[in-house]
């Protein structure tokens, strides 16, 4: 029996949006609710999937060099070859068949005939794959005009006017996406019978104008691809192919590499074939958008966008600037209440908030399309929580629905007020973030400068979805035309870029590349910050402040504290960084740098000198005075830490890092020579640098090495820990101090310096200070041997807590300092790597060993404490990993312990799931 590819609304299965795309799925699930829905049929993807079977694999080799992004030569030569391979393929058999039988079925239920010029069908043939990708894919709208059925179409509606705006949006439309019309022919066409009719808006253009466009349009197809086709079926079916083929178009397939749309989440496009429904039928006719809450604040109010005398295209497209939903609810309230409960009922159904595209024709109101909404990282949450409260959806449904990233684009900065920025624009708000960039015109000027390294604000007048690319590259966007569901508002949301539309009072000069605006004119490469916060514009680098949790956000993150079973620490050096860790809800510091708090001048001297230092006694001398500096930071940061655990790690980088190098040294010696200086003390530098040199410090005398060599180090390391303590402790806090010994491969190691460093100091200053401290010790696992041999170790420590960073280095044997600017990104191309193991935890590899080591250490050690200090901590897909292992708590960079505690709770409830 041969395949069934077509489907009318009523008998498919809205959940099934893999076969029906997310558009049908949303038609079907409309009129099944019983809201108002043109009549229509869909045809599945594995129609689209059927079609391009043939040449699939010349396709996908194809899409893999586009993927590449090579300059706009070769990738237009490439598009060329790739359409025209597709124009060459049919329909699959049958399908054909079967379109034209639904098509009668829609003739029988319109009471219309397709192509009969007294009272003729129209239909719109529209793109639709199982996840949204907003505006990357085609529409034909009015499929079914042609010289006489728009004159039936007048006659029908004694509406002259609108026939023939009809039929000229039609042509236009046609020319461009099925028959690849540069657009610009018709839009320059266009203008110039608005300049001869002297008309500003399209909807004040004479009829005379209109039929002239139609004429001058159909020219423009005969001269580029031969006679407009006048029959219907012939339009409809050239319009299918070019639907499927937009799944290819350039942008939609970078869309789906930027956004990992892989065929295992959509494959191919539905085509969904619509009776037409007329918004610009007359000014009680429009169309327009509408979210049911608020997608820029969260708030629970319906918002969006109508613009009357207007078909669906003029609203995304940003081409005129249409009226607010409560100006629509002023005009037309009936109309808004249906539209109210219909988007509220669908809200509730879907459980999600929805973006809704509906058509009013002659007072009466149709929904086109639904999907869950994509809105700002803060509407994001707050309608989470809002809902959850709501009883809509449950507490974890909310914790869900928010994804980590969300969470840390909410930790953007926002602009200092003190700075006293004057703006130069306001726009809309579209998308929140203030960030600075140099000002760039076009998507690829913006790819260009964004290769060299350079943060770019894209300016454009409105956006098209071929300018996606440069999106991507640009650090934030800019338009002076459309609104808040105009394609770059859109877009920006989605992908997470900060984005200011529609400043109306600047003006955008593409050609000449300046911006002006406030009586200043910008041109390329100056910089601009834009504020998506506020919508407004400034031009220079304005300061930004650093973010603070919204409620919303904090009431979801204790949510969010209530189902993981992951603690969540943060990575902190400075008291600075401890106060945003505690601020953002860490659970204490898993990993204190000590080294990073050698950054001031005189304590890197001090450090140089012991490193040098011939002899103990030399070293002890220098030790001393470095170990009081560093008491001071320690009370700074475990008061702020206080009743929290915070575990300082002892020294641990390779000793050249901290040191001058030796040819530099040597040129001063060769200088001073000549100038005739004494350069003794030079010469005993130098070549004792050149004793301490390593061919490969990575693996040479660092961590705990130090400590054995040198004693004395994690002596008065640890003194200056244990006083900052005794002391605090004597003023009556509370704190609690973890010392970590970093790269152990054995634990005689850990016996060793424990016997002769730590524990004297421990004891010196429980003794001299009469105070009795608790502090525990433990190691890191970062070795690979230190892995293998956990349980001895385990018996020897309080804790242990893994270095993914160097663990991943020593499993792989790839060096953390080069490999990811050398040989990773040509891993992932050649997807002989699925993701730099550096971001995401290897999980075949270095996750199995952390699973192992965990495991073993609390078998040999039941009350240890295992963590995980590495970069992996503040990454989702690895903390899902942790959280599955014997592992206790993560310890992420501060700005990320927030993304951590949502992802710890995603990964319990998805794990509570499974089981
Ligand atoms: C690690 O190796 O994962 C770690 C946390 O230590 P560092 O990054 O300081 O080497
Ligand atoms: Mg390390």
């Amino acid at each position: 029996m041969p395949k069934k590819y077509v489907f009318d609304f009523d008998e498919a299965d809205y959940r099934n949006k893999r076969l029906f795309g997310g558009k049908g799925a949303s038609l079907v699930q409309m009129a099944q609710l019983g809201l108002r829905v043109p009549p229509g049929f869909i045809i599945t993807t594995e129609a689209c999937k059927d079609f391009f079977g043939p040449k699939r694999e010349e396709i996908a080799e194809l899409e893999a060099q586009l993927a590449r992004q090579p300059p706009p030569d070769v990738r237009d030569a490439l598009i060329t070859k790739l359409f025209s391979i597709i124009d060459s393929l049919d329909l699959p058999q049958g399908l054909w068949e079967e379109v034209v039988e639904h098509m009668k079925r829609l003739e029988d239920r319109t009471g219309r005939r397709f192509g009969d010029p007294k009272n003729p069908l129209l239909v719109s043939v529209r793109s639709g794959a199982a996840v949204s990708m907003p505006g990357m894919m085609d529409t034909v709208l009015n499929l079914g005009l042609n010289d006489e059925t728009v004159k039936g179409l007048a006659e029908q509606t004694n509406n002259e006017w609108f026939a023939y705006d009809a039929y000229r949006r039609f042509i236009n439309m046609f020319g461009r996406i099925v028959l690849n019309i540069d657009d610009k022919l018709f839009s320059k066409a266009w203008d110039d019978i608005k300049r001869k009719y002297g008309v500003k808006e399209d909807p004040q253009m004479p009829i005379e104008g209109l039929k002239e466009a139609v004429e001058i349009f159909k020219k423009i197809v005969a001269e580029s691809r031969g006679a407009f086709p006048q029959d219907p079926w012939e339009q409809l079916k050239l319009a299918i192919k070019a639907v499927f083929r937009s799944w290819d178009s350039p942008r939609a397939i970078f869309y789906r590499i930027a956004e990992k749309i892989t065929s295992d989440i959509a494959d191919c496009t539905a085509v969904n074939v619509v009776t037409m429904v007329f918004g610009n039928m007359g000014w009680d006719s429009g169309t327009g958008v509408v979210f049911s809450r608020d997608v820029a604040t969260g708030e629970n109010r319906l918002y969006g966008e109508f613009l009357p005398v207007a078909q669906g295209e003029d609203v995304v497209a940003g081409i005129r600037t249409p009226m607010d939903i409560d100006e629509f609810k002023k005009r037309f309230p009936h109309l808004y209440e249906e539209l109210y409960n219909g988007v509220k009922l669908l809200e509730k159904v879907n459980k999600d908030v929805q973006d809704v595209e509906f058509t009013v024709e002659r007072g009466r109101l149709y929904f086109l399309q639904c999907r869950n909404a994509k809105m700002t990282p803060m509407a994001r949450v707050k309608t989470a929580v809002d809902m959850a409260k709501e009883g809509i959806i449950t507490k974890d449904e909310a914790l869900m629905k928010v994804s980590p990233e969300h969470v840390l684009q909410l930790l953007y900065p926002r602009i200092d007020p003190k700075a006293n920025a004057r703006p130069i624009a306001k726009g809309l708000p579209a998308s929140p973030g203030a960030v600075s960039g140099q000002l760039v015109f076009n998507p690829d000027d913006a790819v260009k400068w964004a290769r060299d390294g350079k943060k770019v604000v894209l300016a454009r007048v409105e956006t098209k979805p071929d300018d996606v690319h440069g999106f991507y590259a640009a650090v934030g966007i800019l338009t002076t035309r459309g609104g808040m569901t105009s394609h770059a508002a859109v877009v920006a949301r989605a992908i997470g870029k900060p984005a200011v539309v529609g400043a109306e009072d600047a003006v955008v000069d593409e050609q000449n590349k300046v911006l002006r605006a406030g009586g200043l004119i910008l041109k390329e490469g100056d910089w601009v910050t834009i504020d998506g916060n506020t919508g407004l514009v400034y031009p220079g680098v304005v300061p930004t402040l650093e973010p603070e949790l919204i409620p919303e956000l904090e009431e979801l993150l204790r949510w969010a504290d209530e189902v993981r079973r992951l603690g969540v620490r943060a990575n902190a050096d400075l008291p600075e960084d401890a106060a945003i860790a505690r601020k953002f809800g860490a659970e204490g510091i898993g990993l204190l740098r000590i080294e990073r708090m050698f950054r001031k001048p005189e304590r890197l001297d001090l450090l140089r000198r012991i490193i040098l230092a011939e002899n103990r006694e030399e070293r002890i001398k220098h030790l001393e005075q470095l170990y009081r500096m560093l008491k001071e930071d320690f009370k700074a940061i475990f008061e702020i830490m206080d009743g929290l655990p915070v575990v300082v790690r002892l020294i641990d980088p390779p000793l050249h890092e901290f040191l001058p190098k030796p040819e530099e040294v040597l040129q001063q010696i060769c200088e001073g020579r000549m100038s005739g200086k004494d350069v003794s003390s030079l010469e005993r530098l130098y070549n004792r640098l050149k004793a301490l040199q390593e061919a490969n410090p990575m693996l040479g005398h660092r961590g705990v090495r130090v400590g054995v060599s040198y004693p004395e180090v994690y002596y008065y390391l640890t003194k200056a820990i244990a006083e900052a303590a005794s002391e605090l402790k004597k003023e009556g806090r509370n704190p609690v101090v973890e010392i970590m010994i970093p790269q152990v491969s054995d634990v005689r190691e850990i016996k060793y310096v424990k016997e002769k460093g730590i524990m004297p100091a421990l004891r010196d200053v429980e003794e001299s200070s009469g105070v009795k401290l608790d502090i525990k010790i433990g190691t890191m696992i970062e070795t690979v041997r230190a892995a293998l041999t956990v349980e001895k170790i385990a018996r020897e420590v309080d804790f242990i807590s893994f270095g993914t960073n160097d663990l991943t280095q020593a499993v792989f044997s790839f060096s953390r300092d080069d490999a990811e600017n050398k040989f990773i990104p040509q891993y992932l191309d050649l997807k002989i790597l699925d993701a730099d193991p550096f971001e995401t935890l290897d999980p075949e590899g270095v996750a199995k060993l952390v699973e192992q080591a965990s495991r073993s250490a609390k078998e040999a050690n039941p009350a240890i404490e295992v963590g995980v200090c590495g970069e992996h901590g503040g990454e989702p897909k690895s903390i899902s990993l942790f959280s599955r292992m014997k592992i206790d708590y993560v310890s992420a960079s501060p700005f990320r312990v927030p993304l951590a505690r949502l992802a710890a709770a995603q990964a319990a409830i998805a794990s509570s799931k499974r089981e």
